[in-house]
């Protein structure tokens, strides 16, 4: 059993202000495995005076030294690589093979980046109008983040942010804080100095408001559902902090009728069942012309049908649980729903997995004869579970993908050049994935409409994190 007891502000691990623990259970054999503290209100007001203390010594800290406390912090979250891989594997249930890669390996790449663009906040522009611009950093942030991706969002967050010249406090989801921890005892090895980040475990409910409202706060940067990224903003208003919201998604993706159907398909399962589908990014909706529309199906379902649903600590499998039984209950009663108004079941369902009779697993599960309009092609499900949605021509596909309350990926798959770049222009959508690339570190990530406001990775996340100063001179 893991068991921590403490929080991290101003540079010390320290008791919390009220009593509580979060048990965390491991979604595949439905035992707990670890204890974690939560934090109380006066928990954050702690942290965000320490963080403000902090701010001008930090902001002011030689970008060159920023980037070398970012590289140490690699250095030291590379040696913990497979402890953290394998506990965020037990927390939300991802096979520790996969968890390595893309829970792990990818964000600390990610923040090697942010290090490396530190040195762009000493930049002076001048203007031919004669005045100069500078970027500083905002000030104190807070962060609060999800569960599908515990390290990765708050590499997101915390990685520019500390680039920028920002000090940090993080809630973590309270599923899944354990490599949250081992960020923050590697921030304390580095010495990187009091305040600068500060570790606040504990629950949305208990501190989500005191961290979206705190007057020392200047920025909160928010990744989750909709709903709740929505009271963050609303909490948020009254000290006009700058809102960095990163939500759900219902991505489409579009097979274009010039497209090796057999090749667009296989891509678009395996990537859409990456994570067992719990992606804000899911190609949820896939888009294929009714000409092609019964062969993607077969294709669709033999591919899911092969995809090793089980044990996330073998290498074998593809699929692990989802990261909880209530979310298990709410994935399962949306496939029976979309199949109780006309959904045609092409493979999977809401039975456990073959073989299996304890844990959050769900069956991959192709749906067909999905109409744009049901709610399974409208709300975004957080499985294993892709809709099929036939189109008469390459208009109707492109307002059918943009009929939607969402607009963070999207996809395309097409032969020819105009047409992956005609399409890709054409949906709105904070990305376009055009035949099958790989997720990248650098570039722009985040939402059009209800999926959110802002960009994260890259120089774009950097510049969420910092103010323009104009500095005019007189005579
Ligand atoms: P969630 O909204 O339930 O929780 C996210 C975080 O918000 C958690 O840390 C939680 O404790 C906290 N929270 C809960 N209530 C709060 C409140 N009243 N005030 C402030 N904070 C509160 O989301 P989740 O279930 O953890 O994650 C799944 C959702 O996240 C999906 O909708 C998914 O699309 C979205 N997501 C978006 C992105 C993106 O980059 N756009 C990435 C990953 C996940």
């Amino acid at each position: 059993m893991i068991e921590y007891d403490k929080i991290y502000i101003n540079g010390e691990w320290v008791t919390p202000s009220g009593e509580g623990t979060s048990h965390l259970i491991n979604p595949a054999t439905e035992e707990v495995f670890a204890t974690v503290p939560m934090s109380f209100p006066e928990d954050v007001d702690k942290a965000a005076k320490a963080a403000r203390e902090a701010f001008i010594p930090w902001s002011q800290t030689p970008a060159v030294e920023r980037k070398a406390y970012i590289d140490a912090i690699c250095a030291k979250l590379k040696e913990r690589k497979d402890e953290m891989a394998s506990l965020i594997s037990q927390e939300m249930g991802i096979p520790v093979h996969f968890a390595l890669g893309i829970q792990v390996l990818g964000p600390i790449s990610g923040l090697k980046i942010f290090g490396n663009l530190a040195e762009t906040m000493d930049e002076v522009k001048e203007h031919e109008e004669g005045y100069i611009t500078v970027k500083e950093a905002i000030g104190v942030c807070s962060f609060i983040t999800p569960w599908n991706f515990p390290l990765f969002q708050v590499i997101a967050k915390v990685g520019p942010a500390l680039a920028a010249g920002c000090t940090c406090i993080l809630k973590p989801s309270e599923q899944t804080p354990l490599s949250t921890y081992i960020f923050a005892q590697v921030c304390d090895e580095v010495g990187l100095p009091p305040g600068v980040f500060n570790l606040l475990p504990g629950k949305g409910s208990m501190i989500g408001d005191e961290l979206s409202s705190h007057p020392e706060i200047d920025l909160v940067s928010f990744t989750g559902s909709t709903e709740v990224g929505v009271d963050v903003a609303k909490s948020a208003a009254n000290t006009v902090k700058r809102v960095c919201q990163e939500l759900g998604g219902k991505s489409a993706f579009i097979i274009a009728e010039d497209a090796p159907i057999e090749k667009a398909t296989k891509y678009v399962v395996k990537d859409s069942m990456f994570n067992s589908g719990q992606m804000c990014v899911q190609l949820s909706r896939i888009f294929v012309h009714e000409s092609q529309y019964e062969e993607a199906l077969a294709v669709a379902k033999k591919v899911s049908e092969r995809l090793v649903v089980g044990d996330p600590t073998s290498t074998d499998t593809f699929l692990g649980p989802l990261s909880s039984m209530k979310a298990r209950a709410s994935v399962t009663k949306m496939i029976d729903d979309a199949l109780a108004n006309g959904a045609r079941l092409v493979t999977g369902g809401s039975e456990l997995p073959e073989g299996i009779d304890k844990g959050a697993f769900v069956r991959p599960t192709i749906l067909g004869d999905v109409t744009n309009d049901m709610p399974i092609a409208r709300n975004e499900v957080f499985g294993p579970v892709l809709c099929f949605i036939p189109y008469k021509d390459e208009a109707e596909a492109i307002r059918l993908a943009n009929d939607s309350d969402f607009g963070l990926s999207s996809g395309v798959w097409a032969e020819s050049k105009e047409t992956q770049m005609r399409i890709a222009r054409q949906l709105r959508a904070g990305q376009v994935k055009v035949n099958g690339p790989a997720f990248s570190f650098a570039a722009p990530f985040g939402g059009y409409k209800m999926s959110g406001n802002g960009r994260e990775w890259g120089a774009s996340g950097l510049i969420e994190y910092t103010e323009e100063k104009a500095i005019l001179t007189g005579a």
